[in-house]
Formats: structure tokens, sequence, C-alpha cells
């Protein structure tokens, strides 16, 4: 059966200097992110062998393995997707006008999600989301890596708000990290995913 993988990174780890450090790049992706892919696999695995023998008693903790584990790999690979050298300003296009449409303006969305990452209790991210039966934009804070989230909705951009992501170079200024991120924020990723994210709209009505 196939596994998931680490993804290599479309940037060098010294990229987004001077917004994130090589360093905590290298390290986020090559241990903390692969940490995750491994944990998933090894999760599937032992899934794999409770069914082959029989003996499910474990099932509770392997569920909530799963879902701690491959949402690690989820909003990970997402992250990665969401920065790059090239990023920045602001969205154009059809994602501008449903931010404008949803928040009130650029500028709203942005303090908002900004405050909403800055402010995760403990481990967590913040997150820009389609919210498909609504149709709407929202914004998400979520606890670990899969807790506090509406369910079917589609996250667009996500920032990590675990100190792994930041204390190397912020040490506690998260709210100084949060406001670094959004320099080399891929919006033309972000649009991408908002074009799919929409086009899947009928599926959960
Ligand atoms: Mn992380």
């Amino acid at each position: 059966m196939k596994h998931y993988e680490l993804p290599e990174l479309g940037y060098d780890y010294a990229a987004l200097e001077p917004h994130l450090s090589a360093r905590i790049l290298e390290l986020h992706h090559g241990k903390h992110h692969k940490a995750y892919v491994d944990g998933a696999n090894l999760t599937l695995d032992k899934l794999a062998e409770a069914r082959g023998t029989g003996e499910l008693s474990g099932i509770v903790g392997l569920e909530k393995s799963l879902a701690f584990n491959l949402s690690g790999h989820v909003l990970h690979t997402m992250f990665w997707t969401n920065l790059s050298p090239d990023g920045g300003d602001k969205p154009d296009g059809e994602l501008a006008a449903a931010i404008d449409e949803h928040f009130g303006s650029f500028t709203a969305f942005r303090d908002q999600l900004s405050l909403a990452t800055t402010t995760v209790q403990g481990s967590g991210w913040g997150a820009l989301t389609w919210e498909p039966l609504g149709g709407r934009l929202i914004t998400e804070q979520v606890y670990d890596h899969q807790a506090n989230s509406s369910q079917g909705g589609t996250p667009l951009l996500v920032i990590d708000a675990w100190e792994h992501a930041y204390y190397l170079q912020y040490e506690n200024r998260r709210a100084d990290y949060v406001k670094a991120i959004w320099n080399v924020v891929n919006w033309r990723d972000v649009s991408a995913r908002f074009e799919l994210a929409r086009n899947l709209v009928g599926t959960a009505r």
C-alpha cells in the first residue's frame, strides 16, 4: 500500500530569509514535518496489523494518532506551498473580492487571521478556510493539527503557530513571526486552492 512521503520544498531553506531563517526551515521540514509523515505511516501499519490479527482493542488510540499525524502532514504540506520567496502583498481577482465580501476588507481579514494565529493557546494553527455549506470564507483557530475545525471546510491558507515554527528566531514574540509571514504568503497558491474549493461546493449540499 502506498505510504505518505515528505514532499520536497519548492525553494531552498534560506529562500524565505529574513522572514524565516534557514535553520528554522531545515528543522521544521526535515525533522518536525518528517515526524508526522513517519507517524501517519506507522499508524497505518498498526491498523493493518490490527485488522490482520483481529485485535482492535487499541482502535481509539490509533485513530487519535492517525488524526494527529495525518493532519500534521496535510497542514505542513499546505504551509510550504502557501509560502514563497516571491510572495507577499495581497491577493487580486476573485479571491480578493471574496475576502472583501466576507471580511469587509483585506486589512480586516489580515488582522483577524493574525489575531487568531497569535492567540492559539498552546500549539496550533490559524487558517483561512472555505466553508462550502454556506459558501463563505471563515478563519479558524486549529488546536494541535486537527481540533476546533469545522467539518467539511477546505483550508486555503494556514499559518503554523507551534513554537517550533518560530522560536529559534522570534523567541516568545509570536506576533512578530505572524507579521513577518505576510511578507512571504504565496497568493497565487491560495487563489488556486480557492478556485478548486469553490468548484467542490456541490458535494457539501
Ligand atoms: Mn509545524
